[in-house]
């Protein structure tokens, strides 16, 4: 599979988790949201339950209605302005023609014109425009008269996201990034016009997510992790995704682990974590989980996490960890897990306790347990016959009694 959108330079680990990746995605999915990678947009299909949305009701509206129960069927925008009118709905519907502003761009109304049409009103080009005012003639009379040809393309719009022709010759952009520029610039949010270029957001279009302009490698992960999030039951609207794909482009980053989550909404924050949490799991096995200090209990056939980073010492971090994989399957039940996690932050608060009140912080197993042949630095050593014994081991005797208190020594 072919994912290219834009040469990447990537290093040997994201080449592997790259290929990794793409392997595990299914060309089915790929089909279902009409994946193109020259085009480098995601189509979702509207009639599908966990992806699409209900058809907004009102004539010549193309947006999508995601709460058909609440709204009528309406989408955001015309359930606004039926509610402005203060109407019953079919009353609205039977008179109401989309004719306030949409998202989207059409292209001239002349056959094979593949400059923009000016609006959605006015459906020519601008030259195309400019002969059907002189002609006087109407829409689909215009269209019709012998030698009204189609004119060449002025080329595409340079922001790296788009693909939108441009209207006119001499300028770089569409009209929609022309007019965004213009905005921006004003307010002094333009440093670099170049940067500009390369990090804008593409114009919006319903039911669609536009990934041209992103790194090979974050494109992959963004198609896999709505692959998974499908599979799992979940909904995903493109309203919901599409600023997580645009915030990623402003931050020019190469993976979806790289995106800086200060500022994202509680949604975007999700998505990251479920997106990063189904690659995370791609190729792992119980060996592999085992070297990491947050265990996904999935790749052991269960639910939930444990978590080990709160132990500092890594000798007890390890036992830790091979207590677990013990117990784990004597555990039955949804929260069997929840035992387990238990015993570690107990295991978390001992480490604690050795962090605190020992010199060397308990940072060696052999340091601890008193086998080191001369004393700490307080000349103090402790008994290592039990781990929760606080008393001091005795300082002379046996080669063997001394690493034992009183009390503890095995034949005491
Ligand atoms: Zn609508
Ligand atoms: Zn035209
Ligand atoms: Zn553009």
């Amino acid at each position: 599979m072919s994912l290219l959108v834009v040469p990447a330079q990537v290093g040997e680990e994201q080449s592997l988790r790259l290929r990794l990746v793409q392997e595990a995605i299914e060309p089915s999915f790929l089909k279902l949201m009409q994946w193109d990678p020259p085009v480098g947009r995601l189509i979702f299909p509207k009639d599908h339950v966990q992806l699409g949305g209900v058809a907004c009701r009102v004539e010549g509206c193309r947006k999508t209605s995601f709460k058909f129960a609440v709204a009528h069927g309406l989408c955001d925008t015309c359930d606004f302005h039926w509610q402005a009118a203060g109407v019953p709905v079919e009353e609205f519907l039977a008179t109401a023609r989309r004719t306030w502003r949409y998202v989207g761009k059409d292209a001239c109304c002349v056959r094979d014109c593949p400059r923009p049409c000016k609006s959605a009103k006015e459906p020519f080009c601008y030259a195309h425009l400019h002969q059907q005012r002189v002609s006087g003639l109407s829409v689909q009379d215009f269209v019709r008269r012998s030698g009204v040809v189609a004119l060449s393309s002025f080329g595409i719009c340079q922001v790296l996201a788009c693909d939108r022709e441009k209207d006119y010759e001499r300028t770089p952009y569409c009209m929609a990034h022309r007019n965004r520029l213009s905005v921006e610039t004003r307010s002094g949010r333009v440093a670099d016009e170049e940067t500009w270029r390369r990090t804008t957001s593409p114009v919006t279009i319903t039911g669609e997510i536009n990934l041209r302009g992103l790194p090979e490698l974050l494109v992959a992960e963004i198609i896999f992790g709505l692959q998974e999030r499908t599979r799992s039951g979940a909904k995903t609207k493109d309203h919901s995704l599409r600023p997580l794909c645009d915030t990623a482009r402003r931050q020019q980053v190469g993976s979806i682990t790289e995106i800086d989550l200060a500022g994202l909404t509680r949604l975007q924050c999700q998505l990251v974590a479920t997106f990063t949490t189904s690659i995370d799991r791609l190729g792992a096995t119980p060996e592999s989980e085992r070297l990491k200090d947050v265990w996904d209990l999935v790749v052991f056939g269960m639910g939930g996490h444990l978590q080990f980073s709160d132990i500092s010492q890594s000798w007890l971090r390890e036992a830790a960890k091979a207590w677990a994989v013990e117990e784990l399957p004597q555990r039955r039940g949804k929260r069997a897990h929840t035992t387990v996690q238990s015993g570690i932050r107990s295991l978390a608060k001992f480490s604690e306790s050795l962090r605190l009140q020992r010199d060397d912080h308990g940072v060696t197993f052999d340091a601890w347990a008193g086998r080191t042949s001369s004393p700490s630095s307080t000349g103090r050593r402790f008994c290592s016959r039990r781990v929760s014994c606080p008393r001091t081991a005795a300082t002379s005797g046996s080669p063997s009694s001394d690493r034992f208190c009183a009390a503890c020594v095995p034949w005491g």
